[in-house]
């Protein structure tokens, strides 16, 4: 790794420890020409898989939309920031371990599904009043109703 400072090709590591559970690496690092240190974090970058949508299409997964998608089912409902953050970290874990290249828009809508339904279950009927729709209004439906059932089982109105 270059030297920040003097950018001389050649540092040397002089500490390493494991961080964030294990999943990084914290590596102090000294230039062996001007003996200034500084420190780099390392991680495994595994590759998302590419989202095959609807009408065949292929597009780069995309983080910062998924993470939209969910916060606009999410808008003022009281779910914390770091709930949404743990939630699209499983989302990303699931793409990654199935370990294709591409993957169906629709395995990714289930998973957002599988994760509003755990964080909140208005969100949830939001989000799957919009993507269920384009696919299958019946199981929709079915959902909201037995939703409603257990609602009014749960406060008895
Ligand atoms: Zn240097």
């Amino acid at each position: 790794m270059r030297c920040p400072f003097c950018s001389h090709p050649d540092t040397k590591v002089i500490d390493s420890r494991l961080i964030a559970d294990g999943e990084q690496t914290r590596r102090r690092r000294e230039c062996i020409s001007c003996g200034e240190r500084f420190t780099t974090f390392e991680s495994a970058e595994l590759l998302m898989p590419r989202i095959v949508k609807q009408d065949g299409t292929r597009e780069p997964f995309n983080e910062d939309k998924l993470r939209s998608g969910i916060q606009r089912a999410l808008e003022k409902r009281p779910v914390s920031v770091e709930d949404v953050e743990s939630a699209i970290s499983r989302i990303k874990h699931v793409l990654r371990t199935k370990g294709e290249r591409e993957i169906d828009s629709r395995i990714l809508g289930e998973c957002v599904m599988t994760e509003l339904n755990q964080l909140d279950q208005v969100a949830y009927v939001r989000f799957a009043s919009v993507y269920r729709s384009f696919q299958d209004v019946s199981e929709f439906q079915a959902e909201i109703e037995r939703m409603a059932n257990s609602s009014q089982q749960g406060d008895g109105e």
